[in-house]
C-alpha cells in the first residue's frame, strides 16, 4: 500500500537534499512533483489542489525555521498536511453513556463490511466488551450465513432472521429495519454492551439501498455509523463516499483492503472530502488484520520518514563545531574541498555513533536497508588507509592521480585498485555536493556514503 506514492515523494525530497536555501522555483518544482505523485496515486483532484496549495504556502511562508534544512522542512510540512487530510487526531469509538453502544456499518457490496464486523467484534471483545453482531444484510443470499461464520470465528453471538439465530424474538423475516431493531433489543436484554449492525450494500450507489440504510439508522439511533470503503476503488472513492455521507451521514470511515497494492488515493481522499475521520484500517482477510487508524503513523509510513528529527539531534550533538567552522570558512573562501577534508568528514561521521543505526533513521532507509546491512564500518578504516597512502599533493589535487599512482596507492594501503577508484569517485561526488552547499550555506553533509 502506498509504496509507489511513498517512493515518489521520497525521491522528490531527495532532490532537495544538499540545497542550502529554497527558492520559489524550488518550492514550485517540488509542489509540482508532489501534485503528480498524488494524482498518480488516484487522490481526488480537489484534495490534491487543496493539499499542494497548503504545502506551497507554508513552504514559502515565514514558518520556515533555521533548525531544519530545506528538505527536512518540506518533509515536515508535507507530513503535517498528510496527517491533516487523513483526519488529524486518532479518533476512537464513542461509547454510549447508558445502554449498549450501537455501531452501524454501511458501504457498497464487497467493500468488506461483513469481514469488518467480525474484526471489530473480535477487537472489542479483546478489550473486555461483550459485542453481538446483527445481520441486516438480507439482500445478498449468503450474507447472513457469512456473518454467522465470521461471528463464530470471532467468538461472538450473531443475531439473524434465520433458523439457527440466537433470538426467539419475532420479526418479519426480510425486513432489515425490523431485524436491526430486534437485534438492538436482544442486546439490551442479554446485556451486550456493543451491537454491531451489518447492513446490505449494492454494487453501486443505489436509492433503495440508501433509503434502507437511512431507515435502519433512524430506527436504532447508532452511536457510530462506519462507512466501509474498499481502498482499491480508485477515483470512484470520492463519489461513493459523498453519496453515503449524504445518505446516512456516517460518523467515521474504515479503509478496507489496505493490504492490496492499490494506489491508495481512496484513503487519502475520503476523509478530506467528507470531513469525517478515518477510524480503522482493515488489512487482510484474517480477523486479526485490523487496526485502529492513526493518521500520524500512516503519514510517517507514507513518507518513510524514519526518525529524521532524532537523527538531526544526534548529528547536532556530535558534530565537531570547530571542524564545521573550519569547513564553513573554507567554503566562504572558495577553497577546494580536498581528500584531507573528505577524510576528516568521514572521521566526524564515525564520531556520530553507529553509522548503521544513524543511517537507518534517515528517510528512504527502507530502500537502502539491504545495502546498509552489508555496510561495514571498517570501510572508514580503508578510506583512511587509502588517503594516507597518497602524497599531500595528490590529496589536494586528486586530478593528477593517474593509473600508475592508483596502483601505487592501492599497494600502499593494501587494497585493490578498484577500491581506490571507488573512493575517488565518491570523493568527486562529495566535492560536487560541498560546492553546492558552499553556495547555499547549508548544514555540512555526509559525503562518502556508499550506495
Ligand atoms: P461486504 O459485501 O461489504 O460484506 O464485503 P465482505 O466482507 O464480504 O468482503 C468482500 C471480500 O473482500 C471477501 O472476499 C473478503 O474476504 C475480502 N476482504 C474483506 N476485507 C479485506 C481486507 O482487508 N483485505 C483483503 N485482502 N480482503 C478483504
Amino acid at each position: 500500500m502506498f509504496n509507489s506514492l511513498s517512493d515518489r515523494l521520497t525521491a522528490t525530497f531527495k532532490n532537495l537534499r544538499g540545497k542550502g536555501r529554497l527558492t520559489e522555483a524550488d518550492v514550485d518544482a517540488t509542489v509540482r512533483e508532489i501534485r503528480r505523485a498524488l494524482l498518480d496515486a488516484d487522490v481526488a483532484v480537489p484534495v490534491v489542489r487543496e493539499f499542494t496549495g497548503q504545502v506551497r504556502e507554508r513552504a514559502l511562508g515565514a514558518e520556515v525555521s533555521g533548525a531544519l534544512n530545506p528538505s527536512q522542512q518540506i518533509v515536515k510540512i508535507v507530513n503535517e498536511e498528510l496527517v491533516e487530510i487523513l483526519g488529524g487526531e486518532t479518533r476512537r469509538i464513542r461509547m454510549a453513556k447508558t445502554g449498549p453502544t450501537i455501531i452501524m456499518l454501511a458501504g457498497l457490496q464487497g467493500a468488506g463490511k461483513t469481514t469488518l464486523a467480525g474484526k471489530l467484534a473480535k477487537w472489542m471483545k479483546a478489550q473486555g466488551h461483550s459485542p453481538i453482531l446483527v445481520a441486516c444484510d438480507l439482500q445478498r443470499p449468503n450474507a447472513v450465513t457469512q456473518l454467522q461464520v465470521v461471528g463464530q470465528r470471532a467468538g461472538v453471538p450473531v443475531f439473524a432472521p434465520h433458523p439457527g439465530a440466537t433470538s426467539e424474538l419475532a420479526h418479519p423475516a426480510g425486513d432489515p429495519v425490523a431485524v436491526a431493531r430486534s437485534g438492538v433489543e436482544e442486546a439490551r436484554q442479554k446485556l451486550h454492551d456493543v451491537v454491531i449492525v451489518d447492513t446490505a450494500g449494492r454494487l453501486g450507489v443505489d436509492a433503495d439501498m440508501m433509503e434502507q440504510a437511512r431507515q435502519i439508522r433512524r430506527a436504532i439511533v447508532p452511536n457510530e455509523v462506519l462507512f466501509v470503503i474498499d481502498s482499491m476503488i480508485g477515483q470512484d472513492a470520492v463519489n461513493t463516499a459523498t453519496a453515503f455521507d449524504e445518505g446516512v451521514n456516517f460518523t467515521g470511515i474504515v479503509l478496507s483492503k489496505l493490504d492490496g497494492d492499490a494506489r491508495g488515493g481512496a484513503a487519502l481522499s475520503v476523509s478530506s472530502v467528507t470531513g469525517k475521520p478515518v477510524m480503522f484500517a482493515s488489512t487482510g482477510e484474517s480477523l486479526d488484520d485490523f487496526e485502529l487508524f492513526h493518521p500520524d503513523r500512516m503519514a510517517s509510513r507514507i513518507l518513510d520518514m524514519g526518525d529524521v528529527l532524532s537523527l538531526i539531534e544526534q548529528a547536532e550533538k556530535s558534530w565537531d563545531k570547530d571542524e564545521a567552522a573550519r569547513m564553513a570558512k573554507k567554503f566562504a573562501d572558495q577553497e577546494d574541498f580536498t581528500l584531507d577534508d573528505f577524510l576528516a568528514q568521514m572521521q566526524q561521521i564515525r564520531k556520530m555513533g553507529s553509522m548503521k543505526k544513524m543511517l537507518m533513521m534517515m528517510p528512504g532507509a527502507q530502500n537502502i536497508r539491504q545495502q546498509l546491512e552489508q555496510f561495514d564500518e571498517r570501510e572508514i578504516d580503508r578510506v583512511e588507509a587509502i588517503v594516507r597512502s597518497m602524497t599531500p599533493h595528490e590529496r589536494v589535487a586528486p586530478k593528477i592521480i593517474n593509473g600508475s599512482r592508483r596502483a601505487r596507492i592501492a599497494r600502499g594501503s593494501g587494497v585493490h585498485v578498484s577500491e581506490v577508484n571507488g573512493l575517488l569517485e565518491r570523493f568527486a561526488q562529495a566535492q560536487k555536493m560541498m560546492k553546492k552547499m558552499a553556495q547555499g550555506g547549508g548544514m555540512p553533509g555526509m559525503p562518502g556514503m556508499p550506495g
